[in-house]
């Protein structure tokens, strides 16, 4: 790169457009997992890059809801079990996997998970909640772990088989709250979101959900993907916390750009971008659902473009959101427990 390459320019003048007047902010009161009360229904994000791309400061996209020691991780995308580990989190615990979609960036470690869960002598079955084609890649997954199975049975004389321990249970994508899961405290409801649009949906039977947690007095609800989504509002309505996707669309422009001119997105460039344009979140917008659903806190995750860290401070992403929400808006970063 030279001072006279123009995608270095537009960066730079983008950049400096954009981060003009953005104060700098002090980090969030937020809490590290080793510091979250063992009481209550806590949640982490363990990855918070948006799509599948992945940087030094940003997994892909995954958290988990803990409730004492018991783990529900949703969505498993690449670099999940990493931070599970950092986080002090042992990933044997993990005992559900709700998946809000079956983009590779949200289940690239859903077959990782698996293979450490079975190798790493779990016996209770893990149980991998989604839409439409999870247990197709539930089965794909089983399959790939068998290779390894072969083996260690024979070395190893276990008799725990892979087959046994991993159950994929499909969820539908309703227009109202569904409960998909219950035990003896957490309700999970789910509900259709505006990832897909509807000429994809008349071709595959792939759907998109959002989440929604509660347990202990607490509502935690995760956006997964999506554009705007009255669903989702409907779904989050008064709840303590909205974890929602957000992209900035200026700078995701940008960074775009520059993967494109480093041969990113080759066969189809322009087809991506309306991908992602159309399918995801402006900041604003994740403001404006958090103010309709009339939550307490925003959670910004997903980030896109993400990645550029430290030199974007969190004001950069926050005071977009800001524009339609004038309740608490943290800026999620891997690690970060609430
Ligand atoms: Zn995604
Ligand atoms: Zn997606």
């Amino acid at each position: 790169m030279t001072d006279k390459d123009p995608m270095q320019y537009a960066r730079r003048q983008v950049l400096r457009v954009l981060a003009a007047g953005a104060a700098t902010s002090a980090m969030p009161a937020v809490l590290r997992a080793a510091q979250v009360p063992s009481t209550g229904m806590q949640a982490l994000l363990l990855g918070t890059q948006g799509g599948p791309n992945f940087n030094l400061v940003r997994g892909e996209t995954a958290s988990v809801v803990i409730i004492d020691k018991r783990l529900y991780m949703v969505d498993c995308g690449y670099g999940a079990l990493a931070a599970l580990v950092r986080a002090n989190l042992n990933y044997r615990d993990v005992g559900q996997v709700f998946l809000t979609h079956l983009h590779d960036d949200h289940v690239a470690d859903v077959v990782s998970l698996m293979g450490h869960q079975w190798t790493g002598g779990r016996v209770a079955q893990t149980t991998i909640y989604g839409p439409a084609g999870t247990r197709r890649l539930v089965a794909a997954a089983i399959a790939y772990n068998q290779v390894n199975e072969q083996i260690r049975l024979v070395d190893e004389a276990r008799s725990a088989r892979v087959a046994d321990l991993f159950k994929a249970q499909e969820i539908a994508a309703t227009t109202a709250p569904k409960v998909i899961f219950t035990d003896a405290e957490l309700t999970v409801r789910a509900i259709e979101n505006s990832h897909y649009p509807a000429e994809s949906k008349q071709r595959t039977p792939q759907r998109s959900v959002a989440l929604r947690f509660d347990a202990r007095g607490r509502s935690i609800v995760f956006s997964g993907d999506t554009a705007y989504s009255a669903n989702l509002v409907n779904l989050a309505r008064g709840a303590d916390v909205l974890v929602c996707e957000a992209m900035h669309v200026a700078a995701t422009r940008v960074s775009f750009d520059e993967r494109v001119k480093a041969g990113a997105y080759a066969d189809n460039p322009e087809g991506i971008w309306a991908h992602i344009v159309g399918t995801h979140t402006p900041l604003d917008v994740a403001g404006r659902m958090a103010r309709e659903a009339g939550v307490r806190t925003l959670v910004l995750n997903h980030i896109i473009p993400g990645g550029w860290e430290p030199t974007l401070d969190d004001e950069f992403y926050r005071r977009e959101a800001a524009r339609e929400f004038a309740g608490e808006i943290i800026v999620g970063r891997d690690g970060l427990a609430f």
